[in-house]
């Protein structure tokens, strides 16, 4: 299955944008966040040569701005399309949503949305001291499972035992996105590392919110399997 990094904080390319938040499509049909800005993600979207009319649904991870801020401007190209959101977003986020005409699926557990492509449903995370809900795509290849995250609010560890829990007897071949760590010392960083690896997860591509200590750390201790995801690229799982 391909995936495609639409928009994060570095590019391959010099006609893609690139900034805050993230962007994944994911076989070329369903978009996972939409970045900070709908201008850039249309932007990135045509420089790409990839087909809007072949996008069917967008999966926002959680209710911040550098995730749903490219929705509006998709929205208003692609008038019905389906956005899975969790049950606990914001109200006002789903009233855009709905001013706009999107159709808003809430999931609250796992839920197959397309072949072999699932979202976990809401997961309680923690922001500045608040709670929040956020939920991350699970993709189910020969390899094993693939895990994309948005923030990671909840804490990557927490996400991916919870993807144990509800992928019994799957193996996790390669998590990515965010791991929102910016605020941890090294020595849990390298603990949350070595607790990937202890749960046998093959690859992994800590980006955006993760920090420069983690893509450092888990460069060192994923060595080859260290995946770098930029905006611009495309590979396959
Ligand atoms: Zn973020
Ligand atoms: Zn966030």
């Amino acid at each position: 299955m391909k995936i495609q990094i639409l928009y994060d904080k570095e590019s391959i390319m010099k006609s893609l944008y690139t900034g805050w938040g993230v962007s994944f499509l994911i076989d070329g049909r369903i978009l996972f966040d939409t970045g900070e800005d709908g201008h850039r993600l249309l932007n990135n979207i045509k420089n790409l040569d990839i087909d809007i009319e072949k996008i069917e649904a967008a999966v926002i991870s959680h209710d911040h701005w550098d995730h749903a801020g490219g929705l509006w401007e998709l929205l208003r190209k692609k008038e019905g399309l389906d956005v899975y959101i969790c049950p606990n977003f914001s109200a006002k986020l789903k009233k855009n949503i709905e001013r706009l005409k999107g159709k808003i699926i809430e999931a609250d557990r796992v839920t197959e949305i397309a072949d072999d492509i699932f979202i976990t449903g809401e997961i309680a995370g923690e922001y500045k001291r608040r709670f929040i809900a956020e939920q991350v795509m699970v993709v189910k290849t020969g390899k094993g499972l693939t895990v994309i995250t948005g923030c990671s609010h909840p804490g990557i560890v927490k996400i991916l035992e919870q993807v144990k829990k509800d992928f019994p007897g799957e193996k996790i071949y390669l998590v990515f996105g965010g791991f929102h760590q910016m605020d941890k010392s090294r020595e849990e960083i390298r603990l949350i590392a070595e607790k990937c690896k202890d749960m046998e997860i093959e690859k992994a591509g800590p980006t955006h919110c993760s920090g420069y200590d983690t893509e450092m750390i888990f460069k060192e201790i994923y060595e080859d399997n260290f995946v770098f995801i930029k905006t611009g690229q495309t590979f396959e799982i």
